[in-house]
Formats: structure tokens, sequence, C-alpha cells
């Protein structure tokens, strides 16, 4: 069984006390059959720094990107394209729209938005979306800027059903993460049971939203393999149904050779 982590941030993780170093958390999310990770970046410079962090490994690949809260500065567009060329990275993002934490900057993160999507059709790469308190923008903008071509997820999803829906349509997939585990997540476990299996995605967004029963602490790659036992009893299938399901989704959307996506 091969699980993956689809989002997280390898490069946020506690490196002083919790894990000596990214071979260290690999090694205790392998541990867990949890052996494939995107790692997914919110700045140009932190993309930078990450991938140095992380170096070349056949178990990560990465997104290149500039999350909606970090556009109070602006960023150079073209840098952007080009760094988002290299083979190394899979998707655009995380991107999207937060206007729970900040209002101010909607100009620049719908057009910080509109960017990676038109990048994702040029270059065939998918997008990473983000949204928070602006659904009706998110979905416009991705119908507007015809997002179901080059396709991607909407991660971490707390939106409802009917969100849910609209997304399914245009062909994205929704990704899951420790949430759904969290005692208050009724109506997100009703999205969990109607989203079908082909179109689901699996992740941690560690070091943040650790599932139960680590809730409270730090996140870490290994925990996916709590968002996929809780999710596969929540839809009467086996883990290894799941497991399987997922990691073919994450294949498919990111144009991941299966073959890289083994046990070994
Ligand atoms: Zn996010
Ligand atoms: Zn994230």
């Amino acid at each position: 069984m091969l699980l993956v982590d689809s989002h997280c941030h390898l490069d946020g993780l506690d490196y002083q006390s919790l894990h000596k170093d990214v071979s260290d958390v690999l090694e205790k999310a392998k541990r867990r059959d949890v052996g494939f990770f995107l790692a997914v970046a919110t700045t140009l410079p932190g993309y930078r720094a990450m991938v140095d962090l992380i170096g070349e490994r056949d178990n990560v690949v990465f997104s290149c990107g500039v999350h909606p809260l970090h556009q109070d500065e602006p960023y150079d567009y073209a840098e952007l394209r080009e760094l988002a060329r290299s083979s190394r990275v899979v998707a655009m993002g995380e991107t999207g729209l937060d206007y729970f934490y900040q209002q101010e900057t909607k100009p620049q993160q719908q057009a910080s938005f509109r960017e990676h999507i038109r990048i994702g059709n040029t270059l065939n790469k998918p997008i990473i979306v983000h949204t928070r308190s602006a659904r009706e923008d998110t979905l416009a903008i991705l119908r507007e800027e015809q997002a179901e071509k080059c396709g991607g997820v909407l991660h971490c999803f707390t939106e409802d059903l009917a969100t849910a829906k609209v997304l399914l349509d245009l062909g994205f997939y929704i990704s899951f993460s420790g949430i759904v585990t969290f005692k208050n997540a009724e109506a997100l476990r009703d999205v969990a049971r109607y989203v079908p299996l082909d179109r689901m995605l699996i992740e941690t967004d560690s070091p943040w939203l650790a599932p139960v029963p680590f809730r409270g602490q730090e996140n870490q790659p290994a925990y996916v393999r709590d968002v996929a036992e809780y999710l596969s009893v929540l839809k009467g299938i086996s883990l290894d149904v799941l497991a399987a399901a997922t990691t073919e989704n994450f294949s498919r959307l990111f144009h991941i050779d299966r073959l890289r996506l083994t046990t070994g």
C-alpha cells in the first residue's frame, strides 16, 4: 500500500526538536506507508529555499506559486512562469483567494490567481487552489480563466456540498485534510461521503491541521494515514482501496508516472 501526501509544507516543519532533517520526516512517513509527497510553495523565495532544503528526490515533487496571503508585496509574474517550467514542478500554487484573513489585498489576490491559471494552462500544469470566505469569486475566476483546461484541486476542502458539486463539474479534484476528523466537521463529512472516490485526494497541509488523535500537535506527512483511515471508514471501504484510488488520482491529476508511485 502506498499513500501520498498531496499537500505538505516540508519547509515549515520543526527541525529543531521534532525532526532531524527532511530525510527523517520522510522516513517516519514511510513507516506508515506514506511514500510520496507534493511539497507546496507559498512564495517564490520560499520555493527556491524549499528546493534547496529538500533536494532532488525520487519521491518528492513540487508546486511553485504565491499564496493569496502573501500578496502584500508584489512579485514578478515572469519569474513565476520561468520557475514553473522546471520538470520538478508538477503544479501551480498554492494560489486562490483568502478574504477571511485579508480583505485589503483582494485585487492583488485576484490578479495573482488569474496569472497562476494562465501559466497552468500554458504549461499544462494543474493548479492547487486555496479558498476561504471567497467562494463566489473563486468559482467565477476559475470559470473566466477556463481553469478546467489545466485542471486542479481545491485543497484542504472546507466549503459546502454545493461548492463541491460545482468544482466536480469543472473537473476538479477535492482534497481532504485532517479537518475531516474534527468533532465539529459533520457538514464536511457529508461532502466526503458525496465526493466520488475517483476525484478525491488526501493531504496533511502540515505543519498545520494535525488530524485526530494528534490534533493540537504539529502535523507531519506521516499523519496523512490517519486522514486516509478516517475517510475509508466514512466511505465504507478498506484502507487499501482508498489508498489505491487516491494515489491513482494523484498520478492522473499531476501527470506523474504511475511507476514512480511505488512502495520501493
Ligand atoms: Zn492553503
Ligand atoms: Zn497549504
